[in-house]
């Protein structure tokens, strides 16, 4: 079975996933969406209501700067790239993922990484990054960076929902971010 088959497949088991309580609240799991043999990866926290809805990540006011630095800093679309989440189910009120949450869908995202098998992942805000690289430090002290992990770099950086409340600086430096990840994407593998 080819790796889109296998993502496919795996898409199709977590749709009815109970692993957690965020499924008693959920309207549908949010998958992920994009290209199965992306070249870059991005990594969210979770769907918030608009996602749960559509059934697809970042399609409110995050996803559209989202896709807008995507086009302006990388030239891609989101078609070109994948979009997934640390949990899979929105979390009710928009709260933070719980750590129980987190790690019952750890293995989804682990296969998503593990069959999409990206050059670059781009961590957006603190439970991606912190999930990704296991540590505790946050994303002010991180980002700027570019870590190994794996076969893939991996380059933090702002959850686009703070970028979009600080403005400024903030965003100037998520572009800068996102031009460090289309760069790593033209170099080999670490
Ligand atoms: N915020 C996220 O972290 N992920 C989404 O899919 C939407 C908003």
């Amino acid at each position: 079975m080819s790796d889109a088959d296998q993502l496919e497949r795996l898409r199709v088991i977590a749709s009815t996933c109970t692993l957690c309580p965020l499924a008693a609240g959920r309207t549908q799991v949010v998958f992920g969406v994009g290209n199965p043999a992306a070249d870059l990866l991005f990594v969210g926290e979770g769907p918030g209501r608009e996602e749960d809805l559509a059934g697809e990540p970042f399609v409110g006011r995050s996803g559209k700067l989202l896709d807008r630095l995507m086009s302006e800093e990388i030239g891609l679309t989101r078609a070109e790239c994948y979009i997934a989440n640390v949990v899979k189910c929105r979390p009710p009120q928009n709260r933070d993922p719980a750590p129980r949450e987190i790690e019952a869908c750890r293995p989804y995202l682990a296969e998503q990484i593990d069959l999409i098998d990206p050059r670059v992942i781009v961590t957006l805000g603190n439970f991606a990054t912190k999930l990704l690289l296991e540590t505790t430090k946050g994303i002010r002290e991180l980002r700027g960076q570019i870590f190994d992990r794996g076969r893939a770099s991996l380059v933090p950086t702002y959850h686009p929902a703070y970028v979009l409340r600080a403005g400024g600086e903030a965003m100037a430096e998520m572009r800068a971010d996102f031009i460090r990840a289309k760069r790593l994407m033209a170099t080999d593998r670490p």
